[in-house]
């Protein structure tokens, strides 16, 4: 079963034409890590998964519902597919604790407690339970950016895309940050990841993707790809 298909997506922002006859499907469990040069529509193209991004022409459907511009299609997408962004985009003036209750409690509409339940169960996933009444700036960045992980586990996604997550870190806080992303791929979880990190690609991609100028242009499983002449 698919969780993720995108067919013949064509994007553009004005003039540009940003993502060229994108067609690509992720099933259940699978892991993509999307690389390429800077400028070449890897950001773009997960971000029309949830609709951060409207796309000219194509189809998207995500765990069965058909992505369209009515505010229903967006928010079923939006409940199924968590998205972790280079900046970690925490509320500042929030606790841990609270930035991951949030979404459950509007969304998901879960009682406070369930919601706190939830929350704490996530940052215990991701080792940082102990810091859940802290502020985002009391935090490292590998810290913050595992919270992010946790508030987008909150709502228990079937799917997680990642953008360029260790990108803005400090080189030691990048493996914290892909070690909790090692062990969600190795829970099932489906993904794709925006990375440069090709020891993560080698060690869980499913399949790595390569996109130059909007298009995919090679797409191969990561021990093919690395052994590529
Ligand atoms: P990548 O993630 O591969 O670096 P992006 O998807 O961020 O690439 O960008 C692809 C292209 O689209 C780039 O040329 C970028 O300048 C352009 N682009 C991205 N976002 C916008 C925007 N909001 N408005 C205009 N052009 C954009
Ligand atoms: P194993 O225990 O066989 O090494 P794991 O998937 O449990 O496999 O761990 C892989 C790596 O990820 C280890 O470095 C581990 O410390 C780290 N790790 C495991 N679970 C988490 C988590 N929830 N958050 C952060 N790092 C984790």
């Amino acid at each position: 079963a698919s969780m993720i298909e995108m067919q013949h997506i064509e994007k553009y922002y004005g003039a540009f034409h940003a993502l060229k006859n994108i067609n690509l499907t992720v099933a259940k469990g699978e892991k993509i890590v999307l690389c390429g040069p800077s400028g070449s529509g890897k950001s773009t193209l997960i971000r029309c998964i949830n609709h951060l991004e409207t796309i000219k022409s194509g189809e998207i459907v995500v765990a069965g519902h058909r992505l369209n511009d009515s505010q229903k299609a967006v928010d079923a997408v939006r409940r199924e597919v968590g998205m972790v962004f280079q900046q970690f985009n925490l509320f500042p003036h929030k606790t841990v604790l609270e930035n991951c209750i949030l979404a459950p409690m509007r969304v998901r509409k879960l009682s406070r407690s369930e919601a706190e339940a939830t929350a704490r169960k996530y940052l215990e996933r991701v080792r940082i339970g102990d810091q859940a009444e802290k502020y985002p700036a009391q935090l490292s960045g590998g810290q913050q950016q595992r919270v992010a992980i946790a508030r987008a586990l909150c709502m228990e996604p079937k799917a997680m895309l990642f953008d360029e997550p260790t990108s803005a870190l400090d080189p030691e806080m990048v493996k914290e940050v892909l070690d909790t992303m090692v062990s969600l791929a190795r829970d099932g979880m489906t993904m794709i990841c925006v990375t440069h990190e090709m020891g993560f690609a080698r060690q869980v991609a499913d399949r790595v993707i390569f996109m130059a100028d909007g298009q995919i242009v090679e797409e191969n499983d990561p021990e093919s790809f690395f052994s590529a002449p």
